[in-house]
């Protein structure tokens, strides 16, 4: 099983940073079933060629083999699951964005041309057109002929790939990574609930625009229906939420006009006005509690009117993408200290949330259990006690409007309950009676007449009472 990514831009060796693979060597890791070698069979300044080469385990292979065709197949030579497991193993570090060495060349759009030597494309070459097409590569499709003498065997299933576009490294390998599989019949692991995520994580940015998505879920999926819903609801919801950043004001300047009227995401939309909504609040320090991987921090950030802003998560993992996105590290030290991150818990009395003008609880409380939303409750509202509160949560009567919702379901696998307005209206009403602050209430996003909006803020005040 041979894979080939050739970079052809200027100083193409890059593509060793990128990879994290030093051309001059040859690199080996032992996988459960096999052994995957990276080398590079051509490293110069115009023309830099990385190899993946995946041998399998014969003996592996066959574990558990009952009959001829368990021990007599097409397994060790075409790209599929076997591929995108090593994939993940040697490429990981580039698989998930990062670039130690040169983070520059992460976004960098390079000519590249991708090889799968062997593949089985169910449908044919139609399929390879339809499923890289839209992503921008011009694609070529080889049948690999079966056999010249033996014309009645028919047609082969087998291709050799090339595929051409100017695509970052990061986005080449996602696209192999979630379309080989597809492409291929047969995933040899179990598959599960994590399947989802890895699906929606390689596909981040790509899959939710992509006309063939559905077949491209189903096929990925293995057709198992509970988990293809699951997958197509996360989607759907991505899709409204894909945030664009806009990294810089010049980047902004920059952005061509038809970008400036593409109509705002539900996310954006959610996030910009959570923004507005501290700032008319006169907030100067902010919580940003569940601030998963920064978004609200970064447009906090951009106004200097907010002096102090603290993001706190439960998942260190999401904490370590805020810190590289925002990015910390490489901030002056004046913005540097405005920000701060921290790992805690929600559920947990802790000193470090005192002492804020505002919090802000975006599209968390619905992760949280009912009974766990209780223990939230007073450690936001009686301990914590910022002045402000602000917080966001779906609105369940919207997800008749979603097409592609199977009705009842809603729109996240994580998420424990969707509230209507009445029930988030109940749910907040008792808590400003509790502990004494007023709330009022405004809809996210477009409203429909009858079903409301996407999703719905509640911004509660301390009363003049509750202040004492
Ligand atoms: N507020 C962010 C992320 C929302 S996703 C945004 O709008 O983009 C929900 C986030 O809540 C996740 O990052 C999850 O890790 C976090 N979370 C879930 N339970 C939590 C808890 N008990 N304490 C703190 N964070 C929690």
């Amino acid at each position: 099983m041979l894979i080939t990514i050739t970079n052809t831009a200027d100083e193409a060796t890059d593509l060793g940073f990128l990879l994290h693979k030093n051309p001059a060597n040859l690199h080996s890791a032992d996988l459960a079933f096999g052994k995957a070698h990276v080398f590079y069979s051509s490293a110069t300044a115009q023309r830099c060629t990385a190899c993946l080469l995946l041998e399998l385990d014969p003996v592996e292979l066959v574990r558990g083999a009952q009959q001829l065709e368990d021990y007599v197949n097409d397994r060790p030579y075409v790209a599929s699951s076997y591929l995108t497991v090593a994939m993940g193993r040697i490429f990981g570090t580039a698989l998930a964005g990062n670039c130690q060495k040169r983070p520059e060349l992460v976004e960098t759009k390079l000519p590249l041309e991708l090889t799968v030597e062997v593949i089985r494309a169910r449908g044919g070459a139609d399929v390879l057109r339809k499923l890289f097409e839209p992503l921008g590569y011009h694609v070529e499709a080889a049948p690999i002929p079966l056999d010249d003498k033996f014309p009645d065997w028919g047609e082969s299933r087998y291709f050799r790939l090339t595929l051409k576009a100017c695509v970052t490294v990061h986005d080449a390998l996602s696209h192999l990574c979630v379309l080989l599989p597809v492409l291929d019949e047969e995933k040899h692991y179990y598959i599960g609930d994590a399947e989802v995520d890895k699906l929606l994580r390689h596909g981040e940015g790509w899959l939710g625009k992509h006309p063939e998505r559905q077949l491209i879920v189903q096929r990925y999926l293995k057709r198992r229906s509970s988990l293809v819903d699951q997958a197509m609801a996360r989607l759907l919801d991505e899709e409204n939420a894909a945030v664009e950043v806009v990294e810089s004001r010049t980047e902004q300047a920059a952005l061509a006009e038809k970008d400036l009227e593409r109509p705002m995401t539900l996310h954006t939309q959610r996030l910009n006005l959570v923004a507005t909504r501290l700032k008319t609040l006169e907030a100067k320090t902010i919580l940003d509690l569940g601030c998963g991987e920064g978004k609200l921090l970064r447009r906090l950030l951009a106004d200097r009117a907010f002096e102090r802003i603290t993001g706190m998560d439960v998942s260190h993992r999401s904490l370590e993408t805020a810190s590289s996105r925002l990015p910390l590290e490489r901030m002056p030290e004046r913005q540097r200290k405005r920000v701060h991150l921290m790992q805690g818990s929600l559920l947990y009395r802790d000193k470090r949330l005192s002492g804020f003008d505002a919090a802000a609880v975006i599209e968390v409380i619905e992760h949280l259990d009912r009974p766990r939303l209780v223990a939230m409750e007073r450690v936001l509202f009686e301990f914590a006690r910022p002045r402000h509160v602000v917080v966001t949560t779906p609105n369940r009567e919207y997800n008749v409007l979603f097409p592609t919702l199977p009705p009842g379901k809603l729109r996240h696998g994580d998420h424990r309950f969707e509230w209507t307005r009445a029930e988030f209206a109940d749910w907040a009403g008792a808590i400003g009676v509790r502990f004494g602050y007023q709330v009022s209430f405004e809809p996210v996003g477009p409203v429909d007449e009858r079903h409301g909006a996407p999703s719905q803020m509640a911004v509660f005040s301390l009363t003049a009472g509750g202040a004492q």
